[in-house]
């Protein structure tokens, strides 16, 4: 079977049209950068969470989950750092009145020139076939060696702006490469400012001495707060790690490319607490683990990639991402970051408590280490919905759009139909879906024809249908039909159930990590 990915535009319209995510608060015309999750999104977006629960939290002993509050202390954030750093470079074209990321804007237009090399690329390849040797075409060929010391310089001149944050130097930059508004084509920029972007609110009434708080940018530091309690009720020795799930929410520049980069997110985040000297060890451990978790979702490996951070933020020795080929290009999907004692020393100087571990073995007590890994839920989604739909071209002619969700996470496990509507039938189908429900998600359908019915579960990712005909009556067997082969076999429900087992339940992607 021949298939294409589709684009991000038909991607954000199939996941309107069966449910997965609607733009919020439609009715009023929607919230920028705010997305609700319909009635097949959260199934979706549930299981992903209880994969990554089980596998940082069940799988290792030594991880401890939280769910701490929103609303935090608000010396937290000057604590870490976020009230005086958390921000980004601002710039507004003066005729769109559009508003923009200063750094974004030179990185899309870096994506552009890698654009062109992959094109060179593409076509190199179609000329030499399996002769093909892409390290040395990229070494040698003129036009490539061209555009990529254009990126490197481009590059070079961004981190050195965003290092000493400076920001004239950065609009230099983006009038040097004539970079244009892509809404009103225009080059007339404002000077590139500073914006923080977290959100506050007041707490409290105001007659009694409200104050300002903050909705918080990162689960994290809801992790380093608990740090003592945890430590001290869990009787976990270093190294252990917390993990949490959550709400996060940033007051972002640039709300576009859907639900990659929202206003209100959730982050599924775990802080690893270690010996000093012994970060760079785990770092490497966990950028390991976590590429290894992503492939465990089935997509071809050449989607991810490592990208090693050259400007390092005020608190990591080492950080790198893990990048995705999203339908606009590859982009952070997780970061993994050591960012040595800084959280928990700034913790304990702000509140005056001792943040330390005692390590029994050399007697001492210090201030713990701390390698993260941070991924966010959203943008995971975003990454499996969008890899994972596909215009198939079938072997008879005709085509189908297929949504092929790794099968322990697709919203419905299971669809049932009655082959017709009468003679039985749906009260035999109830049976089965009455029996099967208890273990796995089950749909029932006894609409339209089967054709209809599977294409209709092949659209939102459903891996098996089972349809119960005349024949079921006597020999109580079905047709069960699989999403991606489209190859029918008749089972019993001893057998369906075994099927089932092996193919949908998380704990088998568990076992196979
Ligand atoms: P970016 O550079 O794309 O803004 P970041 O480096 O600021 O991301 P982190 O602070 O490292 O992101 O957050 C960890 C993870 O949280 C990211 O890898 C991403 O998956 C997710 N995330 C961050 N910001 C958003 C957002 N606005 N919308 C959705 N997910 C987000």
């Amino acid at each position: 079977m021949e298939s294409t990915r589709i684009d991000l535009k038909t991607v954000v319209s199939h996941a309107k049209e069966y449910g997965f995510v609607f733009p919020a608060t439609e009715i009023y015309d929607g919230l920028s950068a705010v997305y609700d999750y319909g009635q097949l999104g959260v199934l979706l977006k549930n299981k992903i969470k209880a994969y990554w629960w089980a596998s940082m939290v069940q799988l290792h002993e030594n991880v401890v989950g939280i769910d701490s509050a929103i609303f935090m202390h608000p010396t937290t954030w000057k604590a870490s750092g976020h009230v005086d750093a958390f921000s980004d470079p601002l710039i507004d074209n003066k005729d769109s009145k559009k508003r923009y990321r200063a750094d974004v804007l030179v990185e899309d237009y870096v994506q552009k020139i890698e654009g062109k090399i992959q094109k060179e690329i593409t076509k190199a390849n179609k000329r030499f076939g399996e002769a093909f040797d892409e390290p040395q075409f990229r070494q040698t060929n003129p036009r490539v060696l061209a555009n990529q010391s254009k990126i490197d310089s481009i590059q070079e001149r961004l981190s050195q702006a965003l290092n000493k944050e400076d920001y004239q130097a950065l609009k230099q930059l983006i009038e040097e490469l004539e970079i244009s508004c892509p809404v009103s084509g225009s080059k007339n920029w404002t000077d590139v400012r500073q914006f923080n972007l977290m959100f506050d609110t007041e707490i409290g009434a105001l007659a009694d001495g409200s104050s300002k708080i903050y909705l918080r940018p990162e689960t994290a530091q809801g992790i380093f707060v608990n740090f003592l309690n945890v430590q001290k009720t869990s009787r976990q020795k270093l190294p252990f790690g917390i993990a949490q799930i959550g709400k996060a929410f940033r007051n972002e520049i640039i709300a576009r490319q859907f639900i990659f980069r929202m206003r209100e997110f959730e982050q599924m985040e775990m802080q690893f607490f270690v010996k000093p000297g012994e970060e760079i060890g785990w770092y490497e451990y966990w950028k390991e683990q976590r590429f290894k978790w992503h492939l465990s979702l089935g997509f071809e490996a050449s989607n991810y990639r490592f990208h090693d951070h050259i400007k390092l933020a005020h608190y990591a020795n080492a950080a790198c991402d893990i990048e995705f080929n999203f339908p606009f290009g590859f982009k952070e999907l997780e970061g993994i970051h050591s960012r040595t004692d800084f959280d928990l020393t700034s913790h304990q100087t702000h509140s005056g408590k001792n943040l330390k571990a005692f390590d029994a073995e050399s007697n001492e007590s210090f201030v713990p280490y701390v390698v993260e890994t941070s991924v966010g839920v959203d943008r995971l989604f975003l990454a499996v919905f969008s890899r994972a739909l596909q215009q198939q071209k079938l072997p008879d002619g005709t085509q189908r759009v297929v949504l092929q969700l790794p099968e322990f996470l697709s919203p419905y496990q299971l669809a049932i139909f009655p082959l017709v509507k009468k003679d039985g039938l749906p009260e035999l189908a109830r049976t089965f879906f009455e029996e099967l429900k208890y273990d796995f998600s089950c749909v029932f359908d006894a609409k339209d024809s089967i054709g209809k019915r599977y294409r209709r579960q092949d659209a939102i990712g459903t891996p098996f249908c089972i349809t119960i005909d005349h024949d079921s009556l006597n020999d109580n067997k079905v047709t069960l039909r699989n999403r991606d082969t489209m190859q029918q076999e008749r089972v019993s429900l001893d057998q369906l159930k075994q099927k089932l087992n092996s193919a949908v339940l998380i704990k088998e992607a568990l076992k196979r990590l």
